[in-house]
């Protein structure tokens, strides 16, 4: 007879195990941490463990051969995965809803499916009906690729094994429910649960997996990063929906670098993959407007120019307004600070925003001299020049510091026809200027309004 599995709520912090879920975990006193899990049979644990299947060998014995990959058909794709899809491989896909997260999943399984192989579509969160209509607006409709609408985990492990796909997609990780476990699907215990269990069966059969999963509002994937040590790659999809730009960013990577980032844009046939970054950031910079500073950033180690925005206005609140999208918080305040310190703009009575176009989000020091340049352009109602790309790291009494890679930068600035590059003293000395451009170096703040004639 089939006994009902056991469960208990363990907590998370640190490990006490209670029949029923708590609020507070009575050992160590911290709320909401107790989640449910599945306990290992007594009986089938206390079974001896199996023989070693392999005696130790020496590591010099071991070859190693290059993974498995596998073209997904979509370049800016393979190149955040380090090259191409890994056999076996298991791949978590995370962003906002509605970010085009199913829509990258299906045009990669439309591209392996073309190239004759297996592909399993597991349908948690929409009707293969409606998946059919996004893959005919895709041009994917008359692909090969398999769909099974399916929310039991141990069912998609059933298909897995029925259908040998090359890759599977499961969307999404939330909906997924195994029957181990009493709670709700897109519980931290039921998601984890059943990633396991699918990671496992697409370990043992070489298959491809991708998880879809979304993002809460605190910024992480189904609660407290449940997933992303269960697998492989973890790759986040960026972007905001007003804008059709969006970044793909590998923020852990088992089998490449974390470095890469894939650009693309949406459109009508689905996520174009954008050549230029640059150019794609920049297409609608105002020409002569106060506010506006091109920034040389880098994404990965690919360079990017992008448009730091600034508006700063009477403010009619005690305590004035410090908003920046796509910028840290913490940094803009420090960086606010030092213009009214060190170069006098007043800024203690005024509102200040900060956007960076486009919807990229940049956390590098490196931004720092765009971000001043921009908010003193506007405090001053003075337009940059408009063939002028900044970067460089700013520090507490006002200096600036070298940051890496100014090669890569000033050659994306001339690249992109801007005639002068803003940058670190310690960056210019050593540089060997682009004939296309001129280089400016700068040792504090004070230099950069002189440049800049915001003094
Ligand atoms: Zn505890």
């Amino acid at each position: 007879m089939k006994r009902a599995a056991r469960t208990a709520y363990v907590c998370q912090q640190c490990g006490h195990a209670a029949p029923r879920w708590l609020g507070q975990c009575p050992a160590c006193e911290s709320w909401g941490t107790l989640v449910e899990e599945a306990m290992p049979d007594a009986r089938a644990a206390s079974v001896a463990a199996p023989a070693p299947a392999q005696a130790p060998q020496a590591l010099s014995a071991v070859t190693a051969s290059e993974t498995m990959r596998r073209s997904t058909g979509v370049g800016e794709l393979d190149r955040v995965l380090g090259g191409g899809l890994v056999q076996g491989s298991i791949v978590l896909l995370g962003g906002d809803p509605g970010i085009g997260k199913s829509t990258l999943a299906l045009q990669a399984c439309g591209a392996l499916a073309g190239q004759g192989l297996p592909v399993l579509y597991v349908a948690g969160e929409e009707s293969p009906e409606q998946v059919r209509l996004r893959a005919d607006r895709l041009g994917l409709g008359e692909s090969g690729i398999l769909i099974v609408p399916e929310t039991t985990a141990e069912t998609v492990v059933e298909h897995i094994d029925r259908v040998r796909p090359a890759a599977v997609v499961v969307d999404s990780i939330q909906t997924l429910r195994t029957t181990a476990l009493a709670s709700a699907p897109g519980s931290v215990g039921q998601v984890r649960e059943s990633a396991a269990l699918l990671v496992s069966r697409c370990k043992a059969t070489s298959t491809a997996c991708f998880l879809i999963g979304h993002v809460t509002k605190e910024g992480s994937l189904a609660g407290p990063r449940v997933l992303e040590h269960l697998v492989d790659t973890v790759l986040y999809f960026e972007g905001d929906g007003a804008h059709a730009l969006r970044v793909l960013r590998a923020v852990k990577n088992r089998f490449g670098s974390t470095n890469e980032v894939g650009v693309f844009e949406m459109g009508e046939r689905g996520l174009a993959e954008v050549a230029n970054p640059s150019a794609a950031f920049l297409a609608e910079r105002p020409e002569g407007a106060p506010g506006s500073a091109v920034l040389a950033t880098l994404e990965g180690s690919r360079p990017v120019l992008v448009e730091i925005q600034a508006l700063v206005s009477r403010s009619s609140l005690a305590m004035p307004r410090r908003t920046p999208i796509g910028l840290d918080l913490g940094r803009t305040a420090l960086l606010l600070a030092i213009l009214e310190k060190r170069c006098r703009v007043r800024l203690h009575d005024q509102d200040v925003f900060l956007n960076v176009a486009g919807g990229l989000r940049i956390d590098e020091p490196a931004a720092d001299l765009a971000v001043i340049a921009a908010v003193a352009s506007s405090a001053r109602g003075k337009a940059l020049p408009g063939d002028v790309v900044l970067w460089g790291e700013v520090g507490l009494t006002g200096e600036v510091r070298s940051v890496a890679r100014a090669d890569i930068r000033m050659r994306e600035a001339a690249r992109q026809g801007f005639k002068r590059c803003v940058l670190p003293a310690g960056n210019a000395r050593g540089l060997d200027a682009d004939p296309r451009t001129t280089i400016r170096g700068v040792g504090n703040v004070a230099d950069l309004f002189e440049v800049l004639e915001l003094a």
